[in-house]
């Protein structure tokens, strides 16, 4: 049995990892950066070890001096979180080397997926709907007007290592796809050192689903719905809420069963998440991630499933302890992600937290590791905190969501709150009327009124 845990982040998630320990009785080990010593899940932690200077790369992308914290802290595991190494198959590798448990799937599954034309390529083979695009990578322009001209205008031209709405470039018509092509091979290869590219018909109206999946090593596969994560900036959630408002329970538990049967096929293990854009009733795979996604707990309230405790169990090797009937969705929940940024220009704006009062009541959820006084440092992604509310129907859920955010005080930064505030009385928001492209005319339209 795992006895404890070493968190390989920092921030939100090392909190909400923290926590999902200590609810099992599991000892925790919280690494961190020079900036980092005050944050509250180093605080918590039963033990904490300084792995480095400021820079990610030194720090927690550094996967020696990860190693070493795990031996000399004893720890039997290592939790990945999101970001920094979370999705790095050689991380997973030599955890496992060191005879350390890596909380997350194997490295031959992640490095598929890590690839996006071999993920999309083995979706298909199991039989799952992708959207529409070249066979594979794409290497020259010919290469990219010929797929263009078969597939139809507009396309897009995607990063095969891409990840956070990297390289990624719209061809409205055939004049534009040499240029977006170029621009997206060069953005790929300096964001990640592989300029490697695939093409896809761009959508019009889709919305964002994505199926949260679960799997054992015992062969059970199970999912727990959708998330819908329509509301995005620069292809980036900003606002997720579980279930969708576009899916029937019919085409819920339809697309469920197509990604059990694949995730079964592919022998994958723990959490995974099979992202797909919805359009027209039509299901489209984009990408599926190896890992616990930022937006987990809306999941998490409607289905009331701890998923890192399910992780943990799982890389315990036990069985999961619930059946696909067992699962009930129950009621809505609404995630907000509250960044350090100005509401409009969306700069980041890292400073010390003058005040802060944490919203509370029934249904209201924060996680989050921000206090009265707390340094924000400015080397690291600006999400300080998620606001996740629940309620037994998505009117009563919004209606929670807009006094939770009213309720909440957080002074001496600016943050993403005003944003959300004005986003949840919006018209086409309560109707749930809305795509993967309305955030961004929302915000051409408003912002500078406001
Ligand atoms: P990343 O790994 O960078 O997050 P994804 O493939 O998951 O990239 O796509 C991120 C977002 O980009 C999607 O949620 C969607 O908003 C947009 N997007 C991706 N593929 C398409 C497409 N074919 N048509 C329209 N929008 C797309």
């Amino acid at each position: 049995m795992i006895q404890k845990v070493l968190i390989a982040n920092r921030g939100e998630i090392a909190l909400r990892i923290h926590r999902a320990c200590k609810e099992m009785g599991i000892a925790t080990v919280a690494v961190h950066s020079e900036a980092d010593r005050d944050a509250m899940y180093v605080r918590l932690a039963d033990e904490s070890v300084c792995i480095g200077p400021a820079a990610s790369s030194q720090s927690y992308l550094n996967i020696p001096a990860i190693i070493a914290a795990a031996e000399i802290t004893n720890a039997d595991a290592i939790h990945p979180g999101y970001g920094f190494l979370s999705e790095n198959a050689k991380f997973a590798e030599i955890v496992e080397a060191h005879d350390i448990r890596f909380i997350g799937p194997t490295a031959e599954h992640i490095r598929l997926m890590g690839d996006k034309i071999a993920a999309k390529d083995a979706m298909i083979r199991t039989g799952v709907p992708c959207v529409p695009g070249s066979d594979g990578g794409v290497d020259t322009v010919e290469d990219a007007l010929k797929t263009g001209d078969e597939i139809g205008y507009p396309v897009l031209v995607k990063a095969a290592s891409g990840g956070g709405g990297r390289g990624m470039k719209v061809a409205r018509t055939r004049d534009d796809l040499a240029e977006a092509f170029r621009t997206a091979r060069t953005e790929a290869k300096a964001a990640f050192g592989d300029d490697s590219v695939y093409l896809e018909k761009y959508l019009e109206k889709p919305r964002h689903i994505e199926i949260q999946v679960i799997a054992d090593s015992h062969g059970n596969v199970v999912h727990l719905g959708e998330r819908d994560c329509s509301l995005q900036r620069r292809h980036q959630k900003v606002f997720e809420e579980a279930p969708s408002p576009a899916l029937t329970p019919e085409e819920r538990a339809d697309i469920g069963k197509k990604v059990c049967a694949a995730i079964k096929k592919l022998g994958y293990l723990g959490v995974g998440t099979i992202e797909f854009l919805w359009e027209n009733g039509e299901f489209y795979f984009i990408e599926m991630n190896t890992r616990l996604q930022v937006e987990h707990p809306v999941t998490e309230m409607i289905t009331r499933v701890d998923l890192v405790q399910e992780q943990i169990r799982i890389a315990d090797g036990q069985k999961l302890s619930f059946k696909q009937k067992d699962v009930i969705f129950f009621g809505h929940s609404i995630e907000c992600r509250i960044n350090a940024e100005h509401p409009q220009t969306f700069a980041p704006n890292p400073g010390t937290i003058q005040e802060f009062h944490a919203p509370g009541g029934l249904g209201v959820r924060l996680d989050s590791g921000i206090y009265t006084g707390y340094k924000i440092p400015p080397y690291y992604d600006s999400l300080i905190g998620k606001l996740i509310v629940h309620g037994m129907d998505r009117k009563e859920c919004l209606m929670r969501l807009k006094r939770a955010l009213d309720e909440m005080v957080v002074s001496g930064i600016h943050t993403t709150l005003p944003l959300h505030r004005r986003l949840v009385l919006n018209d086409d928001i309560t109707k749930g009327d809305y795509d993967i492209h309305w955030l961004e005319k929302f915000l051409a339209e408003n912002i500078q009124e406001s």
